[in-house]
């Protein structure tokens, strides 16, 4: 079912008006007070006793009925929705990335368009032997290794899918994004009790480390690990040697073919781009543009807010933003990583206004800018001669993360080429780059996209183990 975005907030008022009304019978406040919220609401200081009170809310939540977590699910949206600017605004005070109006999106797109309970379906065998039953089941507890750069939302997000799976999460969130993850559990977790969930359905460690997040990773209590984050999490849940479902690190590239409408490319670009600051694995981080299109692709770019650098300029920038510039896995400096245009060109000694969002650059596919998951609003852009030299070099820089890609083109040969060979998990034609998480496109939202494990974008269907149930010689009805 796909609903218009009327139906939309149709639903969502509906839940909030229920939410409140049961707070009101309940005699509790809203969570929207974040200061009357309780410093113990699946928050422990030992990760051990956060796995352990997973493990008894996991058995309280099987007690309860499927309409129960139906309604645990509608007060956990409810919470998310009143809670999202408060949520927003504490993730970039605390990480200092991104920009806090796209953090509210994403916190109001997460607890709006994560599917519930309705994503499990039951299959039926039926025949001369009798009736097979296939159900989707818990895992029971799920280890979620959250990032920085989405803090608030993926646990928003991954709360409500393995929530509606019937699991209980104990969550590790990033060092540096530690408080405002856990309020986000913390409201979460009111929200459940209001509706006579279980305590501690959710829980989180008062200070994560890497060594918390390890410990998560080996606990024989934990039977899916799922985390979100860099190259260097997805290789050390791989390895684990438990059920993993990894949503790594993404190099978006974008193909502007000669074909495309070139006002609306260069607007879509920049709007992708410089979404949250370009801190979402997702968002474009290099354009390969036709050589007969460029410059008026770069002159539609800077009508919508893009600043070109040119020769020396971009050099002095890949010094400062850029690390290991000379090796063959040049990083971002953290430094820069989700800091606004103008502050970076301040660097550089220019001084623009808030109304430059991107800066653009010339450069080969070879360059830094290119290779690097840069995720700040730095938007390298290369030339190409053909459809084939662009599908072949924007290959190259995704890495074979099988991520994310863009392609503005109104030609259905290069586009359907485009879409069969760039083996993205997410191939977005014609849009930024969040139309395909479900912003301004059809489908549902996601904070977790599983290249490395195969899932794709993650639903509560995803957090679950199928099991089978046989009835020998009976209950077929026709
Ligand atoms: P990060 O990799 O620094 O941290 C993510 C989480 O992993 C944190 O909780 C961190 O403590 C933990 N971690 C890191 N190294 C670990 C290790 N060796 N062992 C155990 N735990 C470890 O990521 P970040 O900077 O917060 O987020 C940005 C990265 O995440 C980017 O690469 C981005 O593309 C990626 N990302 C991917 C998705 C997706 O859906 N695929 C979504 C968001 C972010």
């Amino acid at each position: 079912m796909s609903l218009n975005q009327e139906q939309i907030a149709h639903v969502v008022e509906e839940v909030v008006r229920k939410y409140r009304a049961q707070q009101a019978l309940s005699g509790q406040k809203p969570t929207s007070t974040p200061s009357t919220i309780s410093q113990s609401d699946g928050i422990f200081a030992n990760i051990d006793d956060a796995l352990a009170a997973a493990e008894i809310a996991q058995q309280q939540l099987m007690e309860l009925t499927l309409q129960n977590r139906k309604d645990i699910i509608a007060a956990m949206r409810a919470a998310s929705l009143e809670n999202a600017e408060y949520l927003a605004q504490l993730a970039h005070e605390e990480t200092g990335l991104g920009r806090v109006e796209h953090k509210v999106i994403k916190n109001r797109i997460a607890a709006i368009k994560t599917p519930g309970t309705e994503d499990l379906v039951s299959t039926a065998y039926s025949g001369d032997d009798g009736l097979t039953v296939v159900e989707m089941a818990p895992y029971e507890v799920i280890g979620s290794i959250t990032p920085s750069t989405n803090p608030t939302s993926t646990v928003i997000n991954n709360s409500i899918g393995m929530v509606a799976a019937g699991n209980a999460v104990v969550f590790n969130p990033h060092p540096g994004a530690a408080h405002c993850s856990n309020e986000t559990v913390r409201i979460l977790n009111r929200a459940i009790l209001s509706v006579g969930g279980p305590a501690n359905l959710l829980s989180s460690t008062t200070t994560p480390t890497l060594e918390s997040s390890q410990r998560i990773m080996q606990h024989p209590q934990v039977k899916l690990l799922v985390v979100t984050g860099g190259g260097a999490v997805v290789k050390a849940a791989m390895s684990s040697g438990k059920n993993c479902i990894a949503a790594g690190p993404g190099n978006p590239p974008v193909i502007v073919d000669n074909t495309a409408d070139l006002q609306k490319a260069g607007k879509y670009i920049v709007d992708g781009a410089t979404f949250d600051n370009n801190i979402l694995c997702t968002a474009e981080k290099e354009v390969f543009v036709f050589h007969n299109v460029a410059d008026q692709l770069k002159e539609e770019m800077k009508h919508n807010g893009a600043y070109e650098l040119l020769d020396r300029q971009i050099d002095e920038l890949v010094h400062i933003t850029v690390e290991d510039i000379a090796s063959d896995h040049p990083r971002a400096n953290r430094e820069w990583i989700g800091k606004d245009a103008h502050l970076i060109l301040e660097k550089l000694g220019i001084n623009v206004g808030g109304e430059i969002r991107l800066i653009i650059a010339e450069v080969d596919e070879r360059h830094p800018f290119v290779i690097a998951e840069m995720l700040m609003p730095i938007l390298p852009i290369i030339r190409v001669d053909n459809i084939h030299e662009a599908l072949e070099k924007a290959k190259k820089a995704e890495h074979g993360f099988k991520h994310t890609a863009m392609m503005h083109s109104t030609n259905l040969p290069n586009l359907a080429l485009v879409s069969r060979h760039i083996e993205t998990t997410i191939f977005v034609k014609n849009a930024p780059s969040y139309a395909g998480l479900g912003v301004g496109g059809e489908g549902f939202t996601t904070l977790s996209i599983a290249g490395p494990t195969g899932q794709g974008l993650t639903s509560a269907r995803c957090f679950t183990r199928q099991r089978r149930c046989v009835l020998k010689d009976a209950f077929r009805i026709v």
